[in-house]
């Protein structure tokens, strides 16, 4: 038999069962991951809409919440959770409320949420608040998460996705990583990093947000 008439069949033989391996392959990653999808909006705090007190109102634009929304994604895609963004809002909210949130204070907030006093357009699964200043801390999610809002900073110490990320991950029901720097829920550092159980973790909770039982 000539060589090449007795290679042919071969590499056509391994050729079959590499494409057959990368389909497994494929398969496996999909059943472990499927991605789960939450809604989330973004708001921006001001006292004025139209001429806003650079104090006390957050600098961002809506501009670049789509760059920071881009860089959380980015960021959760390591557990196979998306944000979906449904509604950027710029809010007015009276000057004592804005002054309280500059101290760190958040009932003040809440109570004019829940009095209807600020009115929240296209609320998500999961709300933002960007606010000028708190009290000098990056971000925070209040009411031990549970009630899925959290707060950034206009400037905070690390990087803008990260801030929010890792508030995030508190509404997902993650704690403080207090060992290892390079961790997304170590505080204050640049840390991205899910562990396999924080992944486990907030997916189950992610799961329950979008079935409503949580
Ligand atoms: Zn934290």
């Amino acid at each position: 038999m000539h060589p090449k008439n007795f290679y042919a069949p071969l590499l056509l033989l391994l050729f079959i069962a590499s494409a057959v391996l990368v389909v497994v392959a494929q398969e496996e990653d999909a059943q472990e991951r499927e991605e789960i999808v939450l809604t989330m909006s973004m708001y921006l705090l001001v006292d004025d809409v139209q001429n806003p007190d650079p104090e006390l109102s957050t600098e961002r634009t809506e501009e670049s919440l789509l760059i920071l929304m881009n860089g959380i994604n980015t960021v959760w895609a390591q557990a196979g959770i998306r944000f979906d963004l449904r509604t950027i809002a710029t809010v007015p909210v009276p000057v004592d409320v804005l002054e309280s949130l500059r101290q760190s204070e958040f009932t003040p907030f809440m109570q004019q949420l829940a009095t209807g006093q600020t009115l929240l357009p296209g609320l998500s699964a999961i709300n933002a608040f960007f606010v000028h200043d708190l009290n000098g801390i990056n971000g925070v999610a209040p009411f031990w998460a549970s009630a899925r809002i959290f707060f950034v900073t206009d400037r905070p110490s690390v990087f803008h996705r990260r801030v929010s990320a890792h508030e995030i991950g508190h509404i997902l029901g993650l704690h403080h990583v207090l060992d290892d720097p390079a961790r997304l829920m170590f505080s204050g550092t640049n840390g991205m990093e899910l562990s396999e159980e924080e992944i486990v973790v907030a997916r189950y909770i992610a799961q329950g947000i979008l079935d409503r039982v949580r």
